[in-house]
């Protein structure tokens, strides 16, 4: 079986004081999850990382960032790097989120150097990957998704690769309130797989986590996990709400 993973994206939301009534909150639900398989990761922003660090405890849930610098050290005003992350007992880090992708302009180049940095470290890297509207508009989302794995990712080392979390978001429905269907979902993260497997074996494919992110919640979790390829979620407004959280972390099939 494979791993089944809930991870929260806050992105950048909360103050202070919020942040430490979430983390509570999240801290007292994790007891309701019902399967041992499920991990639960949160990533809030850098400032509430010691907070949650301390929340999270022995391992009820881990602590993951939404971003993290390629270099290790040195004259980058503002930036934030693996090695720091490493020396908090970080684990998990979010890489290549359509929104840095938009907005910081971060390459398929880019999402690698991190991905590097991050395991050079002894990191996770969550890395997001997806097509826009206008791409699957124009039936282009599978050559979107090939090109994504296959420019840099697929030059890591078999072993480097299958540390990998996978992330399929589709841009339309991140923070849109428009969810893929199931079959959407599943058509792309078997396809996912199927790539995985004609560049990496039939090993790593089975293996390899891919979670499914994009206007996830509480009601549509169940169906979408599941779907045979989707090994989780990648959730951004609906891990702002404890409950909510943690019914999505109880909607995988026992
Ligand atoms: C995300 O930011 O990764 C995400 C999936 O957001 P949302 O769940 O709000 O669509």
């Amino acid at each position: 079986m494979r791993r089944q993973i809930v991870a929260g994206n806050w992105k950048m939301n909360l103050r202070f004081s919020e942040a430490e009534e979430l983390l509570n909150e999240i801290a007292e639900g994790v007891e309701e999850i019902t399967s041992k398989n499920v991990e639960l990761i949160v990533c809030p922003p850098f400032t509430y990382l010691e907070m949650a660090m301390d929340f999270a405890g022995e391992g009820a849930f881990s602590i993951g960032t939404q971003n993290v610098n390629e270099k290790d050290f040195g004259a980058y005003t503002g930036e934030i790097s693996a090695p720091m992350l490493k020396s908090m007992e970080i684990e998990y880090c979010i890489v290549g989120h359509s929104e840095r992708r938009k907005y910081y302009g971060e390459t398929d180049e880019t999402v690698f150097r991190k991905v590097e940095a991050l395991q050079k470290s002894d990191l996770t890297p969550i890395v997001c990957i997806g097509e826009t509207l206008e791409e699957r508009e124009a039936n282009n989302h599978f050559q979107v998704i090939k090109k994504q794995l296959e420019n840099y990712l697929f030059t890591l080392q078999p072993l480097d690769f299958s540390g990998i979390i996978f992330a399929y978001e589709p841009v339309w429905a991140i923070g849109t309130g428009k969810t893929a269907t199931p079959n959407q979902a599943q058509e792309i993260h078997a396809y996912i797989r199927g790539l995985i497997q004609e560049k990496f074996g039939k090993e790593i494919a089975r293996k390899q986590v891919i979670l499914y992110g994009g206007s996830c919640n509480a009601t549509n979790a169940k169906e979408l996990f599941a779907q045979a390829d989707i090994d989780g979620g990648l959730i951004g407004g609906a891990s702002l709400n404890a409950p909510d959280f943690i019914k999505i972390a109880n909607s995988f099939a026992k």
